[in-house]
């Protein structure tokens, strides 16, 4: 197929993961002790438990000391406050990720504000939240920070340049907004409210399209050489989904012939096949964004236990 090169994100998150391990075993060699994340997990979500189980990997493998406080679904707000509250005052965590979606009962705005800021590495705490608006130092949310990492890889100018956001939450929609604000593009947020989206999306130089709707971006709202950032991961499965998937897929190609092996597929909320002969430059899913998630995960929590190691010599 030809068309828009393709940005694939697990050779920039190696490049980053590498930076990460030299300078997990720099902090060892001085600190005595390696750098460590926590994450907390509420409930039985099966998502959220491969996600965990994969970020634990990730700390294993570069160096960083990863576990995992396992709390059952019946967990009160008071119990999942209180976890987070002996994680605060852990001198042996740096980092604290409260795996979301929490349960029901539990009223997550109120974890994230009880978390310590300077151990937010997922960058959901007000402070943080407020501080990227303001433009100042603070823990940016790991999948837009892994985009701007993309986009600066790969040499793509944003000053001046039409950004526009397809999706306003607090994870991925609007903290890209801000650092793509940040980097001095002019940004346009899209959400389900937007009337004729299709044409807002032809405005853009940079699209990134974080909705949670398999292939709702298609050719008719790619501007010719724009550049596609699909942050979708929407899974499809047989047979409720089969037209669909041969639609998307393409029937007789590898993967929709995985599809039919399968019984199901992961696909991004850009229509990758009608997109790619009109982009310049498009992730794709899975390979795109996902793996650069982890990478500034991990690099966010050498950045925390660094900080607060350096505090600790100025203090004392
Ligand atoms: P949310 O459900 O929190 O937000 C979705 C956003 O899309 C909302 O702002 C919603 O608008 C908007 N939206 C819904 N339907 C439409 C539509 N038809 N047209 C325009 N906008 C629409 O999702 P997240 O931001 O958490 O995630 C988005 C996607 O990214 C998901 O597929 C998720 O799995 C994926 N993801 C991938 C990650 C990765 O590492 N690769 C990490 C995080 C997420 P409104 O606000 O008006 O409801």
């Amino acid at each position: 197929m030809s068309g828009a090169r393709l940005l694939e994100g697990a050779a920039i998150a190696d490049a980053i993961g590498r930076r990460t391990k030299e300078r997990a075993a720099r902090f060892q060699a001085r600190h005595g002790r390696p750098p460590g994340l926590t994450v907390v997990l509420v409930g039985d979500d099966p998502a959220s438990h491969v996600y965990v189980r994969r970020k634990e990997e990730a700390a294993a493998e570069h160096g960083i000391a990863g576990r995992t406080l396992r709390l059952p679904a019946t967990a009160s707000h008071d119990d999942v406050l209180g976890v987070v509250r002996q994680l605060d005052a852990d001198e042996g965590v740096d980092g604290i990720l409260v795996q979301l979606p929490l349960p029901q009962q539990v009223r997550s705005d109120e974890v994230l504000a009880a978390l310590d800021p300077e151990k937010d590495v997922d960058g959901f705490h007000p402070i943080n939240v407020g501080r990227l608006q303001l433009g100042l130092p603070a823990f940016r949310p790991c999948t837009p920070a892994g985009i701007m990492e993309a986009l600066k890889s790969c040499d793509v100018p944003l000053s001046g340049r039409h950004a526009v956001v397809v999706g306003r939450s607090h994870i991925v929609g609007k903290p890209m907004a801000a650092l793509l604000l940040a980097a001095d593009a002019t940004v346009t947020i899209c959400h389900s409210r937007t009337p004729d989206l299709d044409a807002r999306c032809r405005e853009a130089d940079v699209l990134v399209v974080a909705v949670g709707r398999a292939g709702l971006v298609g050719a008719a709202a790619v501007k010719p050489g724009a550049v596609v950032v699909d942050v979708g991961m929407n899974r499809l499965a047989s047979p409720h989904d089969d037209a669909r998937a041969q639609e998307l897929l393409g029937q007789g190609t590898t993967r929709h012939a995985r599809y039919l092996e399968k019984g199901s597929a992961l696909v991004g909320d850009v229509d990758f096949r009608a997109v790619r002969p009109v982009a310049g430059l498009l992730t794709p899913v899975p390979g795109g964004v996902g793996p650069l998630t982890i990478a500034m995960l991990l690099a966010n929590t050498l950045d925390a236990a660094e900080r607060r190691a350096s505090s600790w010599s100025a203090s004392g």
